[in-house]
């Protein structure tokens, strides 16, 4: 009796540690699943994940080349791709990268920005 009661203990305890894992390396955000922009009927592009408008802005960009003067963080790169489908991309930014970069029109979610931001801080 007792080795079945620890044999339930370690199979939840293992099953709790996954789940923990998983929680910690997504950073305690909901993985999203499916499209990032979904189109109403009204022609007006929503986010998928928070059912809310895109926000169109004036920004800037770099280019996507290796040896750029920026080097991102890839783990965090791929966290924010993962959670926040519509954040403003690493390669792109509402502020000059330090002088650098050219002027372009930046499409984004507000709320997935600001979830990328408390990632990428
Ligand atoms: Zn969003």
């Amino acid at each position: 009796m007792r080795w079945r009661a620890l044999s339930v203990w370690l199979l939840g305890w293992g099953t709790s540690g996954i789940l923990f894992s998983l929680f910690v390396l997504t950073g305690c955000c909901t993985p999203w699943h499916g499209p990032a922009v979904v189109t109403t009927p009204t022609g007006s592009r929503i986010c998928a994940k928070h059912r809310i408008p895109l926000v169109t802005v004036d920004g800037y960009q770099i280019h996507t080349e290796p040896n750029e003067c920026i080097d991102p963080d890839s783990d965090k790169v791929e966290h924010v791709k993962l959670c926040y489908p519509n954040a403003i991309p690493w390669y792109e930014s509402l502020t000059s990268f330090n002088g650098h970069g050219d002027p372009a029109k930046i499409t984004y979610c507000p709320l997935c920005e600001r979830g990328a931001q408390r990632i990428t801080k």
